[in-house]
């Protein structure tokens, strides 16, 4: 089955340019460093989620869903994305969040937190031990129950259907690598529920095209590469591929998760500021700030020649900033 044929509301603002980093390669006199800027999908601020909403979005509306759900943690920039398109669409959003070992007041607060409010989603907080799927299922049977038709979409937007957007995202960036006459060495991407990176992998399996590099934010090596080898399979499987050997084609690094999932790391830091003092650039400190010190390290490792060409996807996050000031 062809991409095309599948269900999708157009949400996010495409393509996202691809920017050179200049200042940036000079310093590091490693490999040509490059940036696809989906931070700027738009809608909400912007961010990754985008690309997988707009084929989830696409099937609630099929299936004429009123409310949708998802899950995630307190300062879960999906979950705020999820919110700005719901509102967007005329739908309700339940957002089911856990509240993670921070405890500032601009965790609580601030940040994705505030803007899921402002967006006027209904915001529901999960206890510690409680599982987050568990707890949805059973908001959403209660709104069956009271006549409505919820629509589930699972942590991250990472399942199949949600993972065809970066399905597309891979094409957009092997046709921009034409135009800009810039072969690619490697795609480099954060990878937490890994359907980003999954995606992308099977866009580039399907087109023949660039090794991608995912940095974990979060779990170790074989984890992470487990479960974006198996999102890559679930998309691979909706558009009818075979999914021969696709772990093969799955790479991440789990040196810069630091201390855990959104804990502050000395790489990291260093990361944020050398994209903001040599290129302006705006990272977040849970997830493309931890992948960004990925790229930094590749770019100083010798794994790639000045004469080779790496690309950053800056998957968003920015309003994460506000939600750890910090981390920063
Ligand atoms: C969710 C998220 C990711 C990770 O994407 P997955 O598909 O969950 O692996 C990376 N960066 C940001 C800013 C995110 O919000």
């Amino acid at each position: 089955m062809d991409i095309a044929q599948f269900p999708r509301i157009l949400l996010a603002r495409l393509p996202t340019p691809i920017e050179p980093l200049p200042r940036l390669s000079a310093h590091l006199d490693g490999p040509k460093l490059y940036v696809k800027r989906d931070d700027l999908t738009g809608l909400g601020l912007g961010g990754n989620k985008l690309r997988k909403l707009e084929f989830l979005l696409g099937e609630a509306r099929a299936q004429d869903a009123e409310v949708v759900l998802t899950v995630g943690a307190l300062q879960s920039n999906h979950a705020r994305l999820t919110a700005a398109a719901c509102a967007r669409l005329g739908l309700d959003c339940e957002l089911i969040l856990r509240r993670g070992s921070h405890a500032s007041e601009a965790y609580l607060h601030s940040g994705n937190l505030l803007l899921d409010r402002l967006f006027g989603a209904r915001l529901h907080e999960l206890q510690a031990q409680e599982s987050r799927e568990e707890r949805m299922a059973v908001r959403a049977e209660i709104l069956r129950a009271e006549g409505q038709r919820p629509y589930c979409i699972p942590v991250g937007g990472s399942c199949g259907l949600g993972n065809l957007g970066y399905v597309a995202c891979a094409n957009e960036i092997l046709l921009q690598s034409d135009e800009m006459n810039v072969r690619f060495d490697a795609v480099v991407v954060t990878t937490g529920s890994g359907g980003t990176q999954g995606g992308l992998v099977a866009g580039m399996k399907l087109a023949d095209g660039v090794p991608v590099i995912g940095i974990a934010v979060e779990g170790t090596r074989t984890e992470q590469e487990v479960l974006a080898a198996g999102q890559a399979a679930e998309a691979l499987r909706l558009l009818g591929q075979e999914e021969t050997d696709i772990e093969s084609t799955v790479e991440v690094l789990d040196e810069f998760v630091g201390p855990g999932y959104a804990r502050p790391s000395e790489s990291m830091r260093e990361a944020l500021s050398m994209a903001a003092r040599f290129e302006g650039l705006v990272l977040d400190p849970v997830y493309t700030g931890k992948a960004f010190a990925g790229f930094i390290a590749l770019a100083r490792s010798g794994r790639y020649g000045k004469d080779q060409s790496l690309l950053f996807v800056h998957t968003g996050g920015t309003p994460g900033l506000f939600g750890y000031p910090e981390s920063v």
